[in-house]
This record gives structure tokens, C-alpha cells and sequence, in this order.
């Protein structure tokens, strides 16, 4: 044991050491605030803009064409609506998935036969005519689809 071999000295110079009161750098951890609206990022800056925005606000970039919006470029899904804006996409996994509870009769207004669904649904054969209906919808053309239910 030598005099040399002792530790150095702490001080305030220690790496690491925040003065109080210093900024603090942000919390990668932290989650965002959940957005109250749908929402996307732009694509040339990644703000956060409404999913329905068409400009980005922050770089004035116009974004790409989003499923429903008409366009025909870059992502999207064969999807229609009704005129209550019911979709053709849920409706067809509600007819698939849910069937037996008649839960897409009740989604496109059809309360009526929602109820015999849902009455029956212990027989199963309300989950094979649903099932036998998502896939029907899933082959329709949105056009043939909207002819049938674009008023539900
Ligand atoms: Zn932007």
C-alpha cells in the first residue's frame, strides 16, 4: 500500500453531475400524449398532422393520398362506404369474424334480422351464413356492394 495507489479526489467535476435547476434533457421513455384525433406523420418531416390533412402545416409538404381520400396513388385499402359511413371492409370481418351475433346486420342498421342472428347464434348456422356473407362482400365489387347497402 503506497501513497500513489489512493484514490483521486471527488469534486464537482464528477461526469455526470447536473448543477439543480439545469435543464433536463427529455425522457426517451416518456410516451406522447395521446393524440384526440386521428392521426399521421408527415412523410418529408414527420410533424404530427391530422390523418385527414392533405398539407403538412409545418413544411407545407402535400401528403400522400390516403385510403378513402379518392386517390389512387400509393397505399391503399379496396374499401367503400355506405352514406352513414359505414365501411365495406368492417362489415365483411364483422359478417366473417362475428357472424354468429349478426353483429354486421346491426353495423349496416339491420336490427331486424341482427336479432334472429343473435337468437340462433347457438345453432352455429348464423355463423356460417355470416361467414358465407363476408366472403360473398369480400368478392363484390365496391360498386355491386354500394348497390345493395350504400344506404344502410
Ligand atoms: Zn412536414
Amino acid at each position: 500500500m503506497s501513497e500513489n495507489e489512493r484514490p483521486p479526489v471527488m469534486n464537482q467535476g464528477v461526469p455526470g453531475w447536473v448543477p439543480p435547476g439545469a435543464a433536463q434533457p427529455p425522457d426517451p421513455g416518456a410516451p406522447a400524449p395521446a393524440p384526440a384525433f386521428p392521426t399521421k406523420f408527415c412523410f418529408a418531416c414527420a410533424a404530427t398532422l391530422d390523418s385527414r390533412a392533405e398539407l403538412c402545416p409545418k413544411c407545407g409538404v402535400r401528403q400522400p393520398m390516403q385510403p378513402g381520400m379518392g386517390g389512387g396513388i400509393g397505399f391503399s385499402v379496396n374499401d367503400a362506404t355506405t352514406r352513414t359511413g359505414k365501411s365495406k371492409l368492417a362489415a365483411t370481418l364483422f359478417a366473417i369474424f362475428l357472424g354468429s351475433f349478426g353483429i354486421h346486420k346491426f353495423y349496416l342498421g339491420d336490427t331486424k334480422t341482427g336479432v334472429i342472428y343473435l337468437i340462433f347464434f347457438w345453432t352455429v348456422i348464423p355463423a356460417i351464413i355470416g361467414f358465407i356473407e363476408g366472403i360473398i362482400w369480400l368478392t363484390q365489387s365496391n360498386e355491386q356492394w354500394l348497390a345493395k347497402y350504400g344506404d344502410a
